[in-house]
């Protein structure tokens, strides 16, 4: 029989809204945003695009929403974004740039979800070819997910500015949990929001709302956002109900961020205790980790089914792959937990190799 959950770590989507946070969204004062007159929300996209230092925001669905908007108001059909392999975009949603929007892509690979500027650089094709595919954007994810929660180096994003500004390239920046970075990091919201033209954060990971992201950018840019929005059907009515969760996410869980990254570096040290080769906990900068099982032999679908018998419930990322993400609903006694059993559950995995 399992055991009693001690810790979800599959996503720090899975987070439940606090009592304070459903009373905000409760008495939130509401209207039609359509008509441009909901003031929760508009309170919500002034907040985020004032704290990130950018002219406009637009609250949207979800984070592949935002990201979506945020690649086809600078991306024409037929143009393309460039990104890093395992980008959000590229993967985890579902094809939608080229589905709906008629973007094309190519990538640069990072084995270890580290952003080097010349890396994006080098695939740059010039628009005005008539015979290649144009780069009209490219792509940063910050922090770096499926690499485990990295933080792009801020010196790198500056030179990127730079030099896309010269070649006539715009850069968005998925920054999901951009927070992670803000509190782990030396940087503020604003410093990442110089190094873009558009940026989306998500109010629904780790910090702690049901739901919603925030695209924020020049005011022409976030318009066209809106326009395109609402052909997608995402046209909203009395969505300050789902704003003020936000708003209370981003006002109240963002400082606390920093023991998310204490739980899962203590995770991580469990269980490079047990096994070394499997995670560097040096590398575990924010709320996510990846454990690397077959280095000891054992496939990540079988680890995950272990841990949950155990009580730890993680996600098998890939076949080598085993991710755990800390957050809001994990308390730091039941990391401290977590770390025991999953360092457990992958001592008792190792197999010769
Ligand atoms: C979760 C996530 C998103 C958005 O996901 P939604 O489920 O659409 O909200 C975008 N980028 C990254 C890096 C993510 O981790």
């Amino acid at each position: 029989m399992a055991a009693a959950l001690i810790a979800d770590l599959r996503s720090d989507t899975l987070t439940q809204p606090s009592q304070e946070m459903r009373q905000a969204m409760a008495y939130a004062e509401v209207g039609d945003d359509v008509y441009g007159e909901d003031p929760t929300v508009n309170a919500l996209e002034e907040h985020v695009a004032a704290l990130v230092g950018h002219e406009a925001g637009l609250y949207c669905s979800s984070g592949s929403q935002t990201n979506m908007l945020g690649v086809a108001v600078s991306v024409e059909p037929g143009f393309e974004v460039l990104a890093e392999s395992r980008a959000h975009i590229l993967r985890a949603e579902v094809g939608a740039h080229a589905a709906l929007a008629g973007v094309t892509s190519r990538n640069w690979i990072s084995p270890d979800g580290t952003f080097c500027a010349d890396d994006a650089l080098a695939l740059v094709s010039a628009q005005e070819r008539y015979n290649i595919v144009g780069t009209a954007l490219i792509e940063v994810e910050n922090t770096h997910n499926f690499s485990g929660g990295r933080i792009s180096d801020f010196g790198e994003l500056v030179r990127l500015r730079e030099a896309t500004r010269e070649l006539g390239v715009r850069v968005h920046v998925d920054g999901a949990r951009l927070a992670h970075a803000v509190v782990a990091g030396e940087q503020s919201f604003a410093d990442h929001g110089s190094i873009c033209d558009t940026l989306s954060i998500c109010l629904s990971k780790g910090l702690g709302a049901p739901v919603g992201s925030v695209l924020t950018g020049p005011r022409d840019l976030i318009e066209r956002a809106r326009y395109l929005r609402k052909r997608y059907g995402g046209g909203m009515r009395q969505a300050g109900i789902i704003a003020a969760a936000g708003l209370y996410a981003i006002e109240h869980n963002v400082d606390r961020l920093v023991e998310d990254h204490e739980s899962a570096s203590r995770i991580a040290e469990a269980v490079a205790a047990e096994a070394p080769e499997v995670i560097d906990p040096s590398v575990v900068e924010t709320n996510i980790g990846i454990l690397r099982v077959d280095r000891i032999g054992a496939k990540a679908a079988d680890v995950a089914v272990a841990a949950a018998e155990a009580g730890v419930r993680v996600t098998a990322l890939s076949p080598t792959e085993v991710r755990f993400v800390t957050h809001l609903d994990v308390s730091a006694e039941a990391a401290g937990k977590a770390a025991q059993v999953l360092a457990e559950v992958v001592a008792r995995s190792r197999t010769a190799v």
